[in-house]
C-alpha cells in the first residue's frame, strides 16, 4: 500500500476515516468538517484538535527571528480557536497533550504554556486538563477545543451554485512572514506580527452565522481549502486573484499588488474566514472580501489570474501535508 507520504493527506484521511465507522448520536457530523458536531439535548456542542510539531510548524533554533515559543502556544489556541469560529461556534474548553524531548528546556515548554493562555484569556478559552509524555524526536503539542454554537452550526456542505465567495480581513501574511528576508522594516514586523500572532475570527464567525450558507477557516492556503469547500458542497468554484484582499505590508513586501495576490492565493496559516453567501443576502458588519462564486461544474475549480487567463487552482500552488508543497 505503500507510505503515507505516498498516499498524501487527504486520501490518508478518507481512508482513516472510513476506518472509523459511520457516525452515530449524539455525534451528528463527523471527519470532513472544521469541527465534529454533537447533539446533547437542545445543546450543539462543537469538538475539534489540532496538533503543532517542532520542525513542521514551528522552529526553536535561537537565531532564526521566526522563534517564539510563547507565539507557538498562542499559535496552537488560536488554530483551534479559528476551527470553532469556522462553524459559528465560541469555546467552552480545551485539554492539551505534550511530547516533549528529555533535553528540552523547562522554560520553552512553560512558554508555550504561557502564549496558550493569553490566547485562552482573550477568547474565552480555559485549559482544564492534559498530558505530559516523553518522546524520542521532536515536540509536539495537540489541543482538543470543546466548542458550543448557539443555534444551527454552518458546514462546508451548504454551499450552492450562484453563492458569493468572500474571505475575512487580508490574506498571505503568514506566507509571506515564514520567507524572505527579516531586515526589521516596518512592512515585515507587521507582517510578522500577523503570522505569529494570529487571531481567531469567533466574533466574525459568529455573526457570518445567519447569513453563510457555508464556512470555513484557511489553514492550508485559500488554493487548497476552497477546493475542499467546494467538494463538499458538490460545486465549482471561480476565483478573481485580482479581488483577493492584501495588506500595504504585504504589497511593499512583495513588490507588486500582483505578486502580494499570488502569495494570497496560496498561504497557509491566514486563519481568515473563508465564507459562501446566498446572492443578495443581508451581509453583516464584518470586513469581507467578494472574491468570486460557486458554479454548477463540481469539476470546475479556476482561478482568474493577473492577466485574465482561466487557471486551475492546483496549479496555484500550496499546502499539503505529506503532498509536494511550493
Ligand atoms: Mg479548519
Amino acid at each position: 500500500m505503500g507510505s503515507v507520504g505516498a498516499m498524501g493527506e487527504e486520501a490518508l484521511i478518507e481512508r482513516l476515516a472510513r476506518g472509523l465507522g459511520a457516525v452515530q448520536p449524539p455525534v451528528e457530523v463527523g471527519v470532513g468538517d472544521d469541527c465534529a458536531v454533537l447533539r446533547l439535548g437542545d445543546r450543539t456542542l462543537l469538538f475539534a484538535t489540532d496538533t503543532m510539531v517542532e520542525g513542521t510548524h514551528f522552529t526553536t533554533d535561537p537565531t532564526n527571528p521566526l522563534t517564539d515559543l510563547v507565539a507557538v502556544g498562542w499559535r496552537l489556541g488560536a488554530s483551534n480557536l479559528s476551527d470553532l469560529a469556522a462553524m459559528g461556534g465560541r469555546p467552552l474548553a480545551a485539554v492539551i497533550s505534550t511530547a516533549l524531548p528529555a533535553e528540552w528546556p523547562v522554560t520553552w515548554v512553560e512558554q508555550a504554556y504561557e502564549g496558550l493562555r493569553k490566547v485562552g484569556d482573550r477568547h474565552g478559552l480555559p485549559i482544564c486538563g492534559g498530558d505530559v509524555v516523553r518522546i524520542n524526536g521532536p515536540a509536539a503539542l495537540t489541543l482538543a477545543v470543546l466548542g458550543e454554537v448557539d443555534g444551527e452550526p454552518v458546514l462546508r456542505s451548504g454551499g450552492r451554485p450562484g453563492d458569493l465567495i468572500a474571505v475575512t480581513g487580508d490574506l498571505g501574511a503568514s506566507r509571506a512572514c515564514l520567507r524572505g528576508v527579516h531586515d526589521g522594516s516596518e512592512s515585515r514586523v507587521a507582517l510578522l506580527r500577523r503570522g505569529l500572532w494570529p487571531m481567531p475570527r469567533l466574533e466574525w464567525g459568529q455573526a457570518l452565522r445567519g447569513s453563510a450558507s457555508a464556512m470555513m477557516d484557511l489553514s492550508d492556503g485559500l488554493a487548497t481549502d476552497l477546493p475542499r469547500l467546494a467538494r463538499a458542497s458538490g460545486v465549482g468554484v471561480l476565483v478573481r486573484e485580482a479581488d483577493l484582499p492584501v495588506s500595504d505590508a504585504l504589497v511593499t513586501v512583495c513588490g507588486s499588488r500582483e505578486a502580494a495576490q499570488r502569495e494570497a492565493l496560496i498561504g497557509g496559516e491566514d486563519y481568515e474566514l473563508l465564507v459562501t453567501l446566498p446572492k443578495g443576502s443581508p451581509l453583516p458588519e464584518v470586513p469581507l472580501s467578494v472574491i468570486g462564486e460557486l458554479t454548477a461544474a463540481p469539476s470546475q475549480m479556476e482561478f482568474v489570474g493577473a492577466n485574465g487567463e482561466h487557471r486551475p487552482l492546483s496549479e496555484a500552488g500550496g499546502w499539503s501535508h505529506f503532498g509536494s508543497a511550493s
